[in-house]
């Protein structure tokens, strides 16, 4: 194979290509999914190429086990946070455009713990992460996106415009 595309931040080997697909979203209609994936290890950057108009601030009560299929997407340029539970997400250079539901996302954060927290810290948040996945903790689920991409689905009421 010939490293003739962009570095990967997997592999380190220059195989990234970019490609898009169309995308279908319940509740949101259709969208342009860009994307860069690497050839040789398959490692994949989402990234949503266009605007949004949605509220740019919006927040999501979870109460319980059913409020956790709510969906969320997440444009690159979105904040993800749960205050209660001490957790965010914030923009970066390879910060990731996705969509799930609040299941995935605390997934998501159990993924990425080991990567921001030390030791005995990791084991007291998966812990707290683990109960709310369980549907034992009520929190709040906060998104901020100047760019109006990101949704959570389930919740109109937005918190703020601008
Ligand atoms: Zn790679």
């Amino acid at each position: 194979m010939d490293e003739s595309g962009i570095v990967c931040p997997s592999c380190n080997k220059a195989f990234l290509e970019s490609g898009m697909e169309e995308l279908e979203v319940p509740n949101y209609g259709k969208t342009a999914l860009y994307y860069l994936r690497c050839r040789n290890c398959g490692y994949k950057i989402n990234d949503f190429a266009f605007s949004g108009n949605h509220p740019t601030k919006a927040e999501l009560k979870v109460n319980g086990k059913q409020d956790l299929f709510s969906k969320i997407i997440r444009g690159n340029q979105c904040t993800v946070s749960i205050p209660e539970l001490g957790l965010s997400i914030h923009p970066g250079p390879i910060a990731e455009t996705f969509i799930t539901n609040i299941e995935g996302l605390l997934e998501r954060f159990l993924r990425l713990l080991p990567l921001f927290q030390d030791g005995d810290k990791v084991n007291e948040k998966r812990e707290v992460i683990m109960r709310a996945m369980n549907g034992e903790i009520k929190f709040t689920v906060t998104i901020e996106d100047p760019t109006g991409v990101s949704y959570l689905v389930g919740s109109d009421v937005p918190i703020g415009t601008s």
